[in-house]
């Protein structure tokens, strides 16, 4: 049976860390000072050695923001050109694959969506976090999903139901928690855009770019 092929979305479906591209993208508007930007990429930095939770450093790094909706369209518009070399020039790919291709992030459905619609992926198939707005029309991230919290991966992934084989393919180690906790049969590391210490040795395959994913797919 063909795999389901579960796709990260920051650093794997795109070249770039969506959250500190806004970051820079409100810097360069004057909303945001260097200083502020600095900070972001830290609690990045501490959310990734694990010195703080997952759910904490997205929370934190959203009071910096004070996001609103209307600077989710410049942000798309970058998106769009941030799209990972190797996943651009196999679009058609993606098109004739569709009916087995999601996406898991612990990023936001708003900006996701409409990235993959050109690859053929659909809202419905995008496992993913979602903005609320306050009274100031301020972004928070929607604390209902597990993947406002710390290791929401694996749970988003298990109460999916595959019934097919699931592999990830991303390039972090969360997205590799998902296949330690259950919830996956192969990790596939996909290193063209970086390439994280420790993740590459606990991937079933390490993959420079997607025509090795399609290679493996194919002989699935
Ligand atoms: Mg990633």
């Amino acid at each position: 049976m063909k795999p389901i092929l579960l796709f990260d979305f920051d650093s794997t479906i795109t070249n770039v860390e969506a959250l500190d591209l806004l970051g820079e993208q409100l810097a360069a508007n004057g909303r945001l000072t260097a200083h502020d930007v600095a900070q972001i990429k830290h609690i990045t930095d501490q959310g990734m050695a694990g010195e703080i939770g997952f759910g904490q450093s997205l929370e934190k790094r959203l009071d910096i923001l004070k996001l609103q909706v209307v600077d989710l369209q410049d942000l798309i518009a970058t998106l769009h050109h941030r799209v990972s070399e190797s996943i651009d020039r196999n679009k058609t790919w993606f098109l004739s694959h569709s009916d087995r291709i999601w996406i898991v992030s612990s990023g936001f459905k708003e900006f996701i969506a409409p990235v993959v619609h050109r690859l053929g992926i659909e809202p419905d198939r995008i496992l993913a976090n979602e903005f609320v707005w306050d009274s100031r029309g301020i972004g928070h991230v929607a604390k209902a999903s597990p993947l406002a919290h710390d290791q929401g991966k694996p749970k988003v992934v298990a109460a999916a139901n595959f019934t097919q084989p699931v592999w990830i393919i991303g390039d972090g180690y969360t997205d590799y928690e998902i296949k330690l906790h259950g919830a996956a049969d192969k990790f596939l590391a996909f290193t063209e855009n970086v390439r994280r210490p420790g993740v590459a040795d606990v991937a079933d395959h390490v993959l420079l770019n997607l025509e090795e994913l399609i290679e493996l797919d194919r002989n699935a």
